[in-house]
């Protein structure tokens, strides 16, 4: 390694030092905005790092500059443009399109660095690695697998299940097609082997992705993002740059890992979320059954007096409140009961909304204070000695359904005892079910009262009200 070649790998180091201590400043709340901003830099000094060492090297001709610059400036500005426009709903959609732009990049470096192999010794390839292979299969499972999953998240693919005759049996044999000829590659090293390789992985995240359901796309698009990393990692491996093993390595970790927290808190197994059908059930029928049932509602006016009266609540967030783009709105409750002396927290569930860590960064975004936002374990206790548990646009999060009712698809599922708590309220539009398609019993339970509307304007009406009330 020469001198300068040292010194950039030096600085790569350092950025590794930059990722891993911003993925540790993401563990809390308070400092996770200063975690992203050291990951960034992290990023550009390892973007800088790279042009200086392709500059010291002389090896990119000029036309290979012109593709390096417009290349990225091009997919900067999509990317900026992307990061700033999308709503908060849409995030999974975007994730899953970067996934796809990341998987599909690194197995392009692996194909290149196979071609280029080719045409420098005389139409001889050199000895296939373990890593090229690799990085080919695990990229275009994950670039055409993403693809599937943005495009069902936007609607443009049907979201439930596309399920056909025979559809496992294609599956492995596609598995069995890649697989087989990778491993031909180590003894015969053949670019339309490489290609064989390439088109049979691309069918097989097709294929993956096209019998998953709705309801279990953050979860498979968690574990594309871990697949994202792992082919990036390969890929640092196939050109030797520790900066990107060292960044897929800890994408690929931290996907694996949210994808089993997510698997585990909506207690399922990974197999059965791939191989599975949830979020598909017959919504139909549980919520006409819940058409003829009795329930009681109030008016925003009546709950706003409830909660002044109250000395502890706990307001549980969910999809609703994402969906009613309401975040403010609970936040000024929050703020105007805590004003009056109440105890007010949230009860934060890890799979509330649509996308991990969702509930947290909308109430982040409001600027809820951090002290007030408390996990499963933390908050579920404190419901028997609350007097009420406010649920806003939450729905199988608290479905009691989970603890005790075997043919429940969301039995097992940890929830949020709301309960346990006095008095239930609850905000939402209608007796609809939530994502998991399944009528709610705390619907029916005699301590709940509905506040029937938009979140918002719910909301909204009963902050009102208690300032009138003074
Ligand atoms: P949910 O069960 O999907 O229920 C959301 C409720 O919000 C609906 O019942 C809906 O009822 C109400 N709503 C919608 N728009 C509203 C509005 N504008 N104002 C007021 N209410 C509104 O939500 P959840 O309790 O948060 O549970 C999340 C579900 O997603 C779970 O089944 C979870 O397993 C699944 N999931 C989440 C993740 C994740 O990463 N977060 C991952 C995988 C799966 P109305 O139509 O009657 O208003």
């Amino acid at each position: 390694m020469s001198g300068f070649n040292g010194y950039i790998q030096l600085v790569y180091v350092l950025v590794a030092a930059m990722f891993v201590m911003g993925l540790h400043l993401m563990n809390s709340p308070a400092t996770a905005r200063r975690g992203n901003q050291v990951a960034q830099a992290g990023m550009v000094i390892a973007v800088v790092a790279t042009l200086i060492l392709l500059i010291h090297s002389g090896t990119v001709t000029a036309t290979g500059w012109v593709v390096i610059i417009v290349g990225s400036l091009l997919g900067s500005a999509v990317g900026l443009w992307a990061a700033r426009t999308v709503q908060m709903t849409a995030m999974p959609q975007l994730v899953s399109a970067f996934n796809a732009v990341g998987g599909g990049a690194a197995a392009l470096v692996a194909v290149y660095g196979y071609y280029e192999a080719e045409s420098r010794v005389t139409g001889v390839l050199g000895t296939t690695s373990v890593f090229t292979v690799l990085d080919v299969l695990i990229g275009s499972v994950t670039f055409s697998g993403s693809i599937i999953a943005a495009g069902k998240l936007q609607g443009v693919i049907p979201g439930q299940p596309i399920i056909f005759k025979g559809a496992r049996l294609v599956n492995l044999g596609l598995a069995v097609v890649a697989i087989g000829t990778a491993a031909y590659m180590f003894s015969t090293p053949s670019l339309p082997a490489l290609l064989i390789v390439v088109l049979a992985s691309l069918a097989f995240g097709v294929m993956m992705v096209l019998p998953i359901g709705g309801a279990d796309m953050p979860v498979v698009i968690s574990l594309l993002n871990a697949f994202t990393g792992t082919a990036v990692a390969m890929a640092g491996f196939v050109i030797q740059n520790w900066a990107l093993i060292v960044a897929g390595a800890l994408v690929g970790a931290s996907g694996s890992i949210l994808t089993k927290l997510m698997a585990d808190a909506m207690n399922r197994s990974l197999a059965n979320i791939i191989l599975g059908g949830f979020g598909t059930g017959d919504s139909a029928i549980a919520v006409e059954a819940a058409a003829d049932a009795q329930v009681r509602s109030i008016a925003a006016d009546d709950a706003a007096i409830q909660l002044a009266y109250a000395s502890k609540v706990i307001i549980v967030p969910g999809y609703g409140l994402a969906a009613a783009q309401a975040q403010h709105e609970v936040v000024a409750l929050a703020q105007a009961l805590t004003d009056n002396g109440v105890d007010v927290s949230y009860g934060i569930h890890p799979v509330a909304g649509r996308m991990p860590g969702h509930m947290n960064v909308l109430l982040a975004e409001a600027n809820a204070p951090y002290t007030q936002l408390k996990d499963l374990e933390e908050v579920n206790p404190e419901f028997p000695r609350t007097d009420v548990a406010l649920v806003v646009g939450a729905n199988d999060v608290v479905n009691p359904a989970a603890r005790h009712d075997k043919a429940s698809p969301i039995y097992g599922m940890p929830i949020l005892d709301a309960d346990k708590a006095r008095h239930v309220l609850l905000i939402k539009r209608s007796l609809n079910a939530g994502f998991a398609g399944i009528d709610n019993e705390l619907y029916y339970d005699p301590k709940t009262t509905f506040v029937f509307g938009d979140a918002k304007q719910v909301l909204t009406r009963i902050v009102e009200e208690l300032k009138a009330q003074g």
